[in-house]
């Protein structure tokens, strides 16, 4: 009886399987946000803008007393990879880092 031969690149555990596996990893990422790219479309563009004519400073600013330009509509009720939710809103205007730093927080209370 002879062990069987030596394939290098195959198997689990080899470079080809980690690969793989990370390529699916990336395929379920995506799957899981349908929503992303809902971003670049010209229908988000335009309620985008609606929004910010329609409210054109930071509210989280203005709630702090300070004017600041908003840059972002930001979904006042998180969508959560809903799209119906996505479209629907509500919606509201905030400055970058506002808008990066709420976010930030509902990441470390786990609820992002
Ligand atoms: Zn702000």
């Amino acid at each position: 009886m002879r062990p069987p031969p030596f394939r290098p690149g195959r198997g689990p555990g080899s470079e080809a399987a980690r690969h793989a596996a990370q390529a699916a990893a990336d395929r379920r990422r995506r799957a899981a946000s349908p929503t992303r790219a809902l971003y670049g479309t010209a229908r988000w563009q335009r309620l985008r803008a609606h929004q910010l004519a329609h409210e054109p400073l930071c509210r989280a600013c203005r709630a702090e007393g300070r004017v600041t330009p908003a840059t972002v509509c930001d979904h006042v009720t998180p969508h959560r990879g809903d799209v119906a939710l996505f479209w629907r809103g509500p919606f509201q205007s905030l400055c970058k880092p506002h808008h990066d730093g709420a976010k930030q927080r509902e990441e470390q209370q786990g609820r992002g």
